[in-house]
């Protein structure tokens, strides 16, 4: 089952990471052209050239014919956790495009869940929506979970299939014509997923969906009726009812992880504080981001040790991208962040899915990728392609 584990042969590679920002070739999908260059540093480049005023007229155009095509008291459906993304996209919907958007927060257990994340999501009903709560079974989310680390050392297989389900599923319902993504991963940071524009139908070919059908899950003994919220309607089934799934990410030039980090900061946002917020705690720099549980962390840290590459590779390449710091200060964190995690972070997550250490460090041995990583005279193990301030990249 983890035949997916990355082993090409990465000597082989001219470059290993983007020679402008530091995206790395380990991410599935990642390609680097003839310069050396990532998808989403050409993209960033092209942003000169777009005619912004006309994505922005197509994105009115669409929500005009939601507001024709609706029959109830919403136009459209936003899925939100709470986070920084999602605070924006409402705003801009309702306060923008004019649209009247149900939120929709498929919420994790109380287990799970952190005070923080729905301190943010108060914040966001405060201004104003109407949210609804999809709380599938806390005993078969966990369940899930469980098998989806111990079987593919991904424990959000089924949280991500909830996510896009209950959105989906209340805009099929309740007959909502349009349903509103953030960013497009395919552009952002050159997922091997999603569409090269606006459309949001792709989602369901979403690595971490794994084929988004529910089939595996009875195979592994989960019972249909206790699926109901990991039974994505089929495309069908949305096509007939005219439902339109769009990235907002495509319409907007400055819709990322800086601008919503602002965004989110001047709309009263409840940011990660203290440890919850340290690098070396949580692998992750921007304490702006993944606010309403800790287990991200986790599935980031293994991801690392699967493919090679954690969280803050992602967040200084879109900063270098931007501008907001070089190349050679994101090395600088890479080096010292990327992958990290502490601890009792790795004891609170066996402790809530009821595993012992042994069974996460077997899992964590399985899936380590050895064409990446070796072990040191120390018995530690390090990375053989480490990022270095020589590599050629572009300042
Ligand atoms: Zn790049």
């Amino acid at each position: 089952m983890l035949g997916d584990v990355n082993l090409r042969d990465w000597d082989a590679c001219s470059d290993i990471y983007c020679r402008r920002c530091l995206e790395p070739v380990f991410r599935p999908g990642q390609k680097l052209d003839e310069d050396g260059i990532c998808l989403p540093c050409r993209y960033a480049d092209s942003f000169d050239q777009i005619d912004w005023a006309a994505r922005k007229h197509q994105l009115h155009q669409i929500a005009e014919n939601a507001k024709r095509q609706s029959v109830g008291p919403y136009d459209c459906l936003i899925g939100v956790s709470g986070g920084k993304d999602s605070l924006r996209q409402a705003l801009v919907v309702r306060d923008q495009l004019g649209l009247r958007p149900l939120l929709l927060c498929c919420s994790y257990p109380p287990e799970q869940a952190t005070e923080r994340g729905a301190r943010n999501l108060s914040n966001l009903v405060r201004k104003g929506f109407d949210l609804q709560f999809v709380s599938p079974s806390p005993t078969t989310w966990k369940e899930m979970m469980r098998i989806g680390f111990t079987m593919h050392a991904q424990w959000t297989r089924s949280t991500e299939l909830a996510l896009f389900c209950s959105v989906v599923k209340t805009a099929v319902t309740m007959r909502i014509p349009l349903v509103i993504l953030g960013e497009n991963p395919a552009l952002a940071f050159g997922a091997r997923t999603g569409s090269s524009g606006s459309d949001a139908e792709g989602f369901r070919q979403y690595d971490t969906l794994a084929g988004s059908g529910i089939d595996y899950w009875q195979d592994q003994g989960i019972p249909r009726n206790k699926l109901i919220w990991y039974d994505i309607p089929d495309t069908d089934v949305c096509r007939d009812l005219g439902l339109q799934m769009i990235y907002l990410g495509y319409f907007m030039k400055d819709f990322n992880d800086i601008a919503n980090t602002d965004h989110a900061r001047k709309h009263g946002f409840f940011p990660r504080e203290g440890k919850d917020a340290e690098p070396s705690y949580t692998g992750s720099l921007n304490p702006y981001e993944s606010v309403d549980e800790d287990f991200v962390h986790v599935n980031q840290y293994l991801k690392s040790v699967k493919l090679g590459f954690g969280k803050v590779i992602q967040q200084v390449s879109v900063q270098i991208r931007y501008g907001t710091i070089t190349r050679e200060q994101g090395i600088g964190l890479v080096l010292k962040y990327d992958g990290k995690i502490a601890p009792e972070l790795i004891d609170a997550f066996c402790a809530y899915l009821e595993i012992s250490r042994e069974e996460f460090q077997k899992v964590e041995d399985r899936i380590r990728n050895k064409n990446i990583w070796r072990l040191n005279n120390e018995a530690e193990w390090e990375h053989k392609y480490l990022p270095r301030q020589d590599d050629g990249g572009q300042t």
